[in-house]
Order: C-alpha cells, then sequence, then structure tokens
C-alpha cells in the first residue's frame, strides 16, 4: 500500500530574496508591500512564489503567477530584471 502525498510546490516564498536584495538594496525588501501590474494583488515581497531551480531566482506574482523579477548573480556580476514588478511600497517607520 503506498501513501499518497500531495504534491509540494516547486516554489520557496519571497524570503528567500532577503539576501540576494540585500546585496543591492539598503533596506529590506520582504516586508514591503508590491501591487502586481497585471492581477492588482497587493502582498508583501516575502509571500512571492521564489522558483530557485532555475539559473538564478524568478520571483513570481502569488495572484497571478505573473513573472516579477529576475535575478542571476555571477562572481563578478547582478542581474536583476524588475520587469513586471508592479508598484513597491516600502514603510520607513
Ligand atoms: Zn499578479
Amino acid at each position: 500500500m503506498t501513501t499518497a502525498h500531495p504534491p509540494q510546490p516547486r516554489y520557496v516564498d519571497g524570503n528567500a530574496l532577503a539576501g540576494p536584495l540585500a546585496e543591492i538594496f539598503a533596506a529590506d525588501l520582504t516586508p514591503a508591500l508590491r501591487r502586481c501590474a497585471h492581477c492588482h494583488t497587493v502582498s508583501a515581497v516575502a509571500e512571492l512564489h521564489v522558483y530557485t531551480h532555475c539559473p538564478g531566482l524568478v520571483a513570481r506574482c502569488p495572484g497571478c503567477e505573473t513573472l516579477v523579477l529576475r535575478l542571476v548573480r555571477t562572481d563578478h556580476t547582478i542581474w536583476l530584471d524588475l520587469g513586471a514588478t508592479g508598484c513597491i511600497q516600502l514603510d520607513l517607520t
């Protein structure tokens, strides 16, 4: 008899972006709110679906799976594509 396991998501949450984004931005962006330009979902950057089984990190919207950002780091270069990020709101208090 086999035990059925629910399928595991192929992504981790947006907290996986904390370290790589800290190399670029002075503030921690994971608690920042993001409004999706495509589906208008408002969520924290930490709630993005981050796919790590690809070159670099690929983050998708938790509401519609639209590609939000791509981040690839080599020894000498960081490539950051924020093409579909939407609007990010960062609380300064
Ligand atoms: Zn969306």
